[in-house]
């Protein structure tokens, strides 16, 4: 608690900051000291070099003696030239003036190289008595080179063994974090049905972890991995088998992470996995990829997918909880988002998945709780206005009174796999409704492509339809241009089963989605609802109204009834009776509404058909009507 974990940029650009200023200051320092040595090397050849001219020339004292203009000192000092480093040298007398002048025969120092070039003046005495100054030119270029080449190399050896001391300290802290690691892992429960890590000792890994890394100014990369509709699973193959595939789920995964790489069984269907900051940046991968093949259990074959929510401690996150809490929003994203994917958490991400969470769960809570509302819509014969049949229309409203439209949850129950259970609910409670109004009175129920996927449909109707002893002929079942996609030929098929029984099926919100011709006769639908977009694009569209009466006709061709959807006005309902149609639906007739004011609705709309049939005579009593 309470160690901020400083930001591992920071701390590696202050350290190499001063990693480059000692450097700076080291060339610096030996750069000073060897041209120090180096004037020093010159000096003493210089000295030597005047040591030996004095000694050498016994008759210097007398040219240094002897009146100016006298004396002819390059001829007389001529064979002591100079060598090696000496360049060059002056000797001047006790007045100041140049007596002696020789220069090297030619430059000892190659041009473009570096040189040590320096004067050195030094007195000449003789017996203790000072008769001159001699100053040489020396070039210690060769010492400074070589002290050069040598410091070069010392410094190449230090940063070298500098180096190695560092990997071998961060070799002996990885392997102590291993350790520390296996120990805490042998230390802990595993779970006995997959023999891995159970969910304390996980959540103690991950604090360890989490701590050594924020230590070390390393990463921790935590991802949790729910298998996608495992439930389904358990119900169809028994518990028994989603065990051994649990398991086989838990091998597949300790294969691909491998042995540095924590995997634990955290509960249910939930895995963990927990990766340092090297192996971290594969990891996303791998563990998209241990579920691309299928698992074998047995004679069967099954394909599992994982929906995964990844989260990296960052900077400022201080506790390996909130790590974990990431990684669980991250999850539930993926999970909202329809699975079979990895979501990382980041918070604009999982913003946009609050709303979609927030549905997931209202949704999850009516369903625990009863709490869908079914309305019901009246639909009406286009041209007498008889009431013919309801829709029945999925209502959500919030405690909080917020009413919640079938457009915006009923999406979010498929992705979260909840819409077969909440469409039987409706198909129940539409039967149960319709059964109790009089008997030429239809309903129409609508379903999700999804509830075909199960294979249970046609079974679960059938049992609806006996529960509520209602006529199969007075339900009618809506699906949408959706159902086209992908292999048709299962849907097709319970569509025809269900046609079998007596049901009607209509092809709803006909001209929005792909609108395929090809579609209307590969199956035989009872009935076309056309999309009430196409109705309010024909008050202003020409083309849109030629459309529209083409899609009656091609209704009346294949044998199917016609409704419109969306009539909100006169002109929309005497347009579409015009053009053919049978039915029509929408605010001009009303709206949808709950159960409770059906009776009323039936009751009224009997009386004033028998009003209009009558000319404004009969006087209808509604309950006798109601229950006809
Ligand atoms: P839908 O099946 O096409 O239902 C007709 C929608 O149009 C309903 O919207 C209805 O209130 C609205 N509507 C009817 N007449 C008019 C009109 O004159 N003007 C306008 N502007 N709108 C009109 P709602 O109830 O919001 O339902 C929207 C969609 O949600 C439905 O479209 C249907 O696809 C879906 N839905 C509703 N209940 C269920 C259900 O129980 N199961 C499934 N799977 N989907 C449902
Ligand atoms: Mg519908
Ligand atoms: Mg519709």
């Amino acid at each position: 608690m309470g160690s901020r974990k400083t930001p591992r940029f920071l701390t590696n650009a202050f350290l190499f900051c001063v990693g480059a200023l000692l450097l700076i200051v080291g060339i610096n320092f030996a750069r000073v000291e060897i041209n120090r040595l180096a004037h020093d090397k010159a000096v003493e050849l210089a000295h030597g070099w005047s040591t030996q001219i004095v000694i050498n020339t016994p008759f210097l004292p007398k040219i240094l003696a002897a009146p100016r203009g006298e004396a002819q000192p390059i001829r007389n000092l001529g064979n002591i030239q100079p060598v090696g480093p000496v360049l060059g040298y002056r000797i001047y007398d006790l007045t100041g003036d140049l007596r002696v002048l020789v220069d090297a025969p030619a430059s000892s120092t190659d041009a473009g190289k570096p040189v040590f070039h320096t004067q050195i003046a030094l007195p000449i005495t003789t017996g203790g008595e000072k008769i001159g100054t001699i100053v040489s030119d020396v070039d210690a270029s060769g010492f400074h080179e070589v002290l050069m080449a040598g410091a070069i190399k010392i410094g190449l050896i230090l940063s070298l063994a500098l180096s190695f001391l560092m990997a071998v300290s961060m070799m002996v802290k990885l392997s102590s974090r291993k350790e520390a690691l296996r120990n805490s892992t042998h230390l802990t429960q595993n779970d006995s049905v997959t023999g891995m890590p159970d969910q304390p000792a996980f959540l103690e890994m991950l604090a360890t972890a989490h701590s050594q890394e924020v230590a070390q100014h390393t990463t921790t990369n935590l991802y949790l991995l729910n298998l996608d509709r495992f439930a389904r699973v358990n119900e169809r193959l028994g518990n028994s088998v989603g065990n051994v595939l649990l398991r086989l789920v838990a091998e597949r995964l300790r294969l691909a992470c491998g042995k540095t790489v924590v995997c634990a069984h955290i509960n249910g269907d939930t895995f963990g996995v927990i990766a340092d900051e090297r192996t971290g940046k594969r990891m996303q991968q791998t563990l998209q990829q241990a579920f691309l093949q299928p698992f074998n259990f047995g004679q069967s074959v099954i394909r599992l997918s994982a929906s995964i929510g990844a989260a990296t401690s960052t900077a400022g996150l201080h506790t390996s909880d909130e790590l974990h809490r990431q990684a669980e929003l991250a999850l539930r994203a993926a999970k909202t988002n329809g699975g079979q994917q990895l979501v990382a958490y980041d918070s604009d991400t999982v913003a946009e998945f609050r709303e979609i969470d927030r549905i997931a769960t209202l949704v999850e809570d009516a369903c625990q709780n009863n709490d869908f509302e079914l309305h019901y819509q009246p639909v009406v014969d286009a041209t007498t206005r008889k009431l013919c049949s309801f829709e029945a229309l999925l209502r959500l409203t919030t405690v909080d009174g917020e009413k919640i439209g079938p457009d915006s949850f009923i999406p979010v129950a498929e992705r979260i796999g909840r819409i077969e259970e909440i469409g039987l609910w409706t198909l129940r409670e539409a039967c149960r409704t319709v059964a109790g109004l009089p008997k030429h009175i239809g309903m129409a129920v609508n379903l999700s492509v999804q509830q075909f996927n199960s294979g249970n449909l046609v079974s679960e109707v059938v049992k609806i339809i006996k529960d509520t002893r209602v006529d199969p002929a007075r339900i009618e079942l809506e699906v949408t241009e959706g159902i086209m996609i992908g292999d048709t030929d299962p849907a097709f098929r319970q569509l025809s089963q269900l046609q079998e029984l007596g049901i009607k099926i209509a092809l709803d919100d006909f001209g929005t989605g792909y609108s395929s011709l090809n579609y209307l006769w590969r199956f035989n639908f009872d009935k076309l609802k056309v999309d009430q977009a196409f109705i309010r694009a024909s008050d202003h569209n020409p083309k849109a109204h030629a459309l529209l009466s083409k899609i009656v006709e091609v209704g009346r061709l294949l044998d199917m009834k016609v409704t419109a959807e969306g009539i909100e006005t006169e002109t929309h309902a005497t347009r579409v009776a015009d053009l053919g149609c049978d039915y029509s639906q929408g605010y001009l007739f009303g709206k949808a509404i709950p159960q409770t004011s059906l009776a009323s609705v039936v009751i009224s709309e009997f009386a004033e058909y028998i009003r209009r049939q009558t000319g404004g005579q009969a006087d209808v009593d509604g309950t006798e009507a109601a229950s006809s």
